[in-house]
């Protein structure tokens, strides 16, 4: 029996994430698969077509990864794209001028961006709606979108909306349901078994999960959606890279365990941040108190490792917590192995107006930690320290305003 007929009959997923491609090098029987960075492929004869012509169009290495996120999500495949916007930006290419496109009001702050400047520009209409709330379904029903857009738990506020519900108003009303999975990952949600349509990632955070790639995903749950999504991806040029697709493959291959210790920590550091005076509120599903805690217990197998949180001191708080941090660092991204912390306000979320910004829930005094997978004893004492640093924060200077992103 070959690696590759092995992995193929695995059933758990984590032995197939591991295995993925495992054998498939005929050439020298390579245990880990090759990277094929080749740009052409050679043809037979003019007009004698292969699997492989033009690494834009189709390239083993990227099929490799495509699969895996395939199979880890449940869906028939996926491409993989340069980004996360790439991949949103091709899964709303299924949208025509007119149709419309309903989207959550605290979706990720470069899919409001993208979904605003789509819709002035007339490529399709856009209505931000609160999809946690059951009169949104209702809403949604009038509405008659083309599109409907989840993205659970939210970016950053994590509220959780119930894909299950939203998939019947889809099917009823003949919307295409996407769902972006990037805050879980296929470990702890698979939203095509609730009827999805399409999940999109940005596999830059958990899939790769080490900072070191931007990279994107859609997995379709039907033949024809896959086709038309490739055709997209091919057209407008924004495939993925060979190296990075191999990169996003090694990542794979740890997500289990990786996924693991990012919830344990997680958990721990909830547990930590609830128990301070210098904390108002703690967003994670994990909560009990949390307005979307029984939803996420039966469509969620991981509570997920990002936690938001708002300090009572507001603005001046947050200077002087992240000043002090020495693990978490002040960046955008997460999902990787290294802890990091942000700003929604002035960082992920600040291309949306202030008016936005507010609506969402988005506030000067709210942070959003990436718990990676260092020793959480190390996390904890670096947050102990920034927490006492925001007890007592020093008056503010004025500052120059965030550049846009
Ligand atoms: N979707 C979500 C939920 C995100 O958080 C992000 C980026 O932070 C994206 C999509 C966009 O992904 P990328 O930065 O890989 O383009």
């Amino acid at each position: 029996m070959t690696h590759r007929s092995a992995a193929r009959v695995a059933s758990s997923p984590v032995t197939r994430a591991v295995r993925a491609g495992l054998g498939v090098d005929t050439a020298h029987r390579a245990v880990m698969p090759p990277i094929h960075l080749s740009t052409n492929f050679v043809f037979d004869a003019p007009g004698v077509y292969a699997k492989y012509d033009y690494t834009r169009t189709a390239n083993p290495t990227r099929d490799l990864a495509a699969e895996t996120i395939a199979e880890l999500e449940g869906g028939c495949g996926a491409v993989i794209t340069s980004s996360g916007m790439s991949a949103i930006a091709v899964s709303t290419r299924l949208l025509s001028a007119g149709d419309l496109l309903l989207a959550p009001r605290d979706c990720y702050g470069g899919s409001h961006r993208l979904f605003s400047a789509e819709a002035n520009r007339g490529g399709y209409r856009v209505e931000f709606i609160d999809p946690w709330e059951s009169a949104s379904l209702e809403l949604a029903r009038r509405l008659r979108p083309r599109m409907i857009w989840i993205e659970t738990p939210s970016n950053p506020r994590l509220r959780i909306t119930d894909i299950a519900a939203w998939v019947r108003v889809a099917r009823d009303i003949g919307a295409i349901c996407v769902a972006d999975n990037t805050f879980l990952s296929p470990v702890n949600q698979r939203p095509l078994e609730f009827g999805a349509d399409l999940v999109v990632h940005s596999t830059t955070k958990f899939l790769n999960g080490h900072g070191d790639v931007v990279g994107g995903a859609v997995v379709a749950a039907d033949e024809d959606l896959l086709e038309e999504i490739a055709w997209w991806t091919n057209v407008m040029g924004v495939s993925g890279a060979p190296f990075d697709s191999y990169l996003t493959l090694r990542g794979m291959r740890t997500l289990h365990a990786r996924s693991c210790m990012h919830e344990a920590n997680a958990l721990r550091i909830v547990d930590l941040l609830d128990r301070s005076d210098v904390v108002t509120r703690v967003y994670h599903p994990s909560l009990p108190d949390h307005p979307g805690h029984d939803i996420a217990r039966r469509q969620q197998t991981g509570w997920g490792s990002l936690v938001s949180f708002e300090l009572r001191g507001g603005r001046a708080a947050v200077d002087a917590f992240v000043d002090v941090l020495e693990y978490f660092a002040l960046a955008e991204s997460l999902g990787g192995v290294e802890s990091l912390v942000a700003h929604p306000w002035t960082m992920t979320h600040a291309s949306m107006d202030e008016p936005a910004r507010r609506a969402a829930g988005i506030g000067e005094g709210l942070l959003r930690l990436s718990v990676g997978i260092e020793a959480c004893e190390d996390l904890e004492a670096d947050l102990k320290r920034a927490l006492s640093a925001a007890e007592r924060p020093p008056a503010r200077a004025a500052r120059v305003p965030a550049a846009q992103r």
